[in-house]
């Protein structure tokens, strides 16, 4: 008989970020034992409960949001999209908002629309790996330009203009950063467009996290630096800040010279209305979400639990001997470097099942999200201060042992 198998499409396609090391967390959980896991960004199971007025609202609703709503979304939430960022300086309209299911759908709606054969998109080293999944999915190639750690994790200008070639098509921006958790300064933000100015690229600027912030980060739109020239697809949603990752619910805004951009969002206008509409009572969460109070500011004050967990886990991992980490202005992801003079892992997917296996504790490895040495891990700052102790301690307690051999 013959064998069924995947599409060829999928050929280049990798996400290990749930790959091998989830089938091993699964098989021992169904052995029996308790893990931690410390691996994806989703706040529900870590205790951040959704703002009940976005419940209420979507609760209300529930009874009109039975049918297919307008494939770009429903009306209050575009414009609701439209006024958040027209405060933002944007010169946008509800005509510019396209409504999906979290930004996951938006990024590979986006893309499947935008890139062809043989297309180049710069997509940031390490990045959020749908990004660099989701162009090989479209037929394109993701090149990685680097992130430098030693400049806080900042993007290196220099090497995205070296890695700019006549097939380049776009610049992919994620501020705040997963898994670094860098937020972008202003002069950051400007060099970026400049470049794409200069060199007729598209921005596409994943600004999911962009409202949690600590300390004295300011978050700046990509958008409000791309003006009328540059053209920019912005990318947020309701998963993080809002906490109801589980609802799906998120958005493309699409800014600048949309004159010369007209046969692409005719494109993007086919592929939302392939997929008829996205999930109606989440859209209803948007209007809600975006006014009036916004309860992730308390979370992320100094003292408040996303802060005070970012500040444990910063502050225990860089006491343990040969790790190293840069200081989290955003985002929930702690991304720590292993001295390979310390600790020579030459497989960071192996390191993660060897301390899972022996520590039941599920983190991810660095080259899952593109980074191209097997040297740094991801840790979700999710997690109690409490847990966050128990399990960087138990982190540390398996670093020991790599370093006795
Ligand atoms: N973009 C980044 C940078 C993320 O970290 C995530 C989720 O972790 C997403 C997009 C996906 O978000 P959504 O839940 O809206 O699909």
């Amino acid at each position: 008989m013959r064998p069924i198998v995947q599409s060829s499409k999928l050929k280049n396609v990798r996400y290990d970020v749930r790959g091998p090391i989830l089938v091993e967390a699964e098989r021992l959980e169904a052995a029996g034992h308790r893990i931690l896991r410390l691996n994806i960004g989703n706040p529900a199971p870590f205790g951040f409960e959704a703002p009940e007025r976005i419940l209420r609202e979507m609760i209300h609703n529930l009874p009109s949001a039975q049918g297919y709503s307008d494939s770009k979304g429903i009306n209050s939430a575009r414009t609701a999209v439209a006024r958040y960022y027209q405060g933002h300086d944007l010169d946008v309209s509800v005509e510019d908002v396209y409504i999906g299911n979290g930004v996951s759908e938006m990024i590979t709606m986006v893309l499947q629309a935008f890139v062809d054969d043989g297309n180049e998109i710069l997509v940031p080293a390490p990045d959020y790996p749908l990004w660099t999944a989701a162009v090989a999915l479209a037929g394109g190639t993701a090149v990685h330009y680097r992130c430098d750690e030693g400049n806080d994790w900042n993007p290196d200008l220099d090497d995205i203009e070296a890695k700019i070639t006549e097939n380049t098509q776009a610049l992919v921006v994620i501020n705040p950063n997963n898994p670094t958790g860098a937020v972008y300064s202003e002069e950051k933000v400007k060099g970026l467009v400049d470049i794409a100015r200069r060199h007729n690229l598209v921005l596409m600027s994943d600004e999911i996290y962009e409202k949690i912030l600590f300390d004295d980060a300011i978050h700046h739109h990509t958008a409000t630096y791309a003006g009328d020239d540059v053209f920019c697809l912005t990318f947020s949603g309701l998963s993080k800040a809002y906490r109801i990752a589980g609802f799906r619910s998120g958005w493309v805004m699409v800014s600048g010279p949309r004159d010369r951009a007209e046969d692409f969002l005719e494109g993007l206008t086919l592929l939302s209305n392939m997929r008829m509409c996205a999930n109606v009572p989440a859209q209803h969460a948007i209007e809600t979400a975006l006014g009036g109070h916004q309860s992730i500011n308390e979370l992320v004050l100094p003292g408040g639990r996303l802060s005070a967990q970012r500040d444990t886990a910063y502050e225990l991992l860089n006491a343990i001997p040969g790790v190293s980490c840069v200081k989290p202005r955003g985002a929930l992801y702690c991304f720590p470097r292993l001295d390979p003079e310390v600790y020579p892992i030459k497989d960071d997917e192996q390191f993660v099942i060897d301390l899972l296996r022996a520590k039941k504790i599920l983190v991810t490895h660095g080259t899952g999200f593109n980074w191209p040495d097997p040297d740094h891990f991801r840790l979700v700052t999710l997690p109690s201060v409490s847990d966050l102790e128990d399990a960087i301690g138990r982190i540390a307690s398996f670093l020991q042992t790599l370093r006795e051999v």
